[in-house]
């Protein structure tokens, strides 16, 4: 049986009326419309994209970045070539990875990551993960330490792999806990509900933008300790936002 977090058809799911199956669309529309057009991803081969994703979690997007960077020049590594990371001293990988969140948790799952992959498949890469299903490779990738439902969404919708999935990481989830669009849950059930909503005409390449655009608005005004709901396109849709506005006119003098 796959894991309950994949956005598997349920038979007994009724279909959706249209104010559900505009739900997400709406807020699309509404982010596009305030922020425009993010730049279009261009995707990284699958494991150069699970490296990322197994470092960047809970970690800012420009230190993130860097220390992709680090890696390449430290180490003389980079996309089908990171086997230098892989055999390096464990305390060498966290010195280069100082400025990311829980390097000292983080260094040890890259090293024994790279070594497992190099043992199941032969040599380090994942590209041979193409040929699978989306829930097979979920699977597969969560397996490993650090990889769970966000990493491995992350991983198949942002890399080469482009399938159709939402990483649901802490932004993400804020974000939609907050519009309410889905019953409050976990990051997994989260994404399960969500994807119920996302229309069929929607790509990888489209979630890829609703999560790019989700994060934007995150990270610029529904930050975590002071959401401007005042300025926010999404208000009018907001239950958090109007609740906010209401208690901030109510203790206004
Ligand atoms: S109205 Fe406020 S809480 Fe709602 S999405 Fe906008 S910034 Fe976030």
């Amino acid at each position: 049986m796959p894991p309950d977090h994949l956005p598997e058809p349920d038979p007994n799911h009724r279909p959706l009326t249209p104010e559900q199956a505009d739900k997400l669309p709406h807020i699309h529309r509404l982010l596009l419309g305030y922020y425009g057009q993010p730049k279009p991803r261009e995707p990284w081969d699958p494991l150069t994209q699970f490296i990322y994703s197994l470092l960047s979690s809970r970690t800012k997007t420009p230190a993130s970045q860097q220390v992709m960077r680090d890696l390449e020049r430290i180490f003389h590594a980079g996309p089908n070539n990171w086997e230098p990371v892989r055999d390096a001293s464990i305390a060498d990988i966290e010195r280069a990875i100082a400025i990311v969140t829980f390097p000292e948790q983080k260094a040890p799952r890259l090293k024994q990551a790279l070594e497992q992959i190099t043992a199941r498949v032969g040599s380090l890469t994942l590209d041979f993960l193409a040929k699978y299903r989306t829930e097979k490779i979920r699977s597969w990738l969560e397996q490993f330490e650090g990889v769970g439902p966000q990493v491995s969404a992350a991983i198949v919708n942002f890399s080469t792999l482009r399938r159709r999935a939402l990483s649901i990481d802490a932004n993400h989830l804020r974000v939609i806990q907050r519009l309410c669009t889905v019953p409050r849950a976990d990051a997994a059930t989260t994404e399960t509900r969500l994807m119920r909503l996302v229309p069929e005409t929607w790509d990888a390449a489209m979630l890829d933008e609703h999560h790019a655009l989700i994060q934007l608005h995150a990270q610029t005004l529904c930050t975590f300790a002071d959401p401007r709901c005042e300025n926010c396109p999404l208000l009018k849709i907001c239950p958090t936002g109007q609740r906010n506005q209401a208690e901030l006119h109510l203790t206004t003098p």
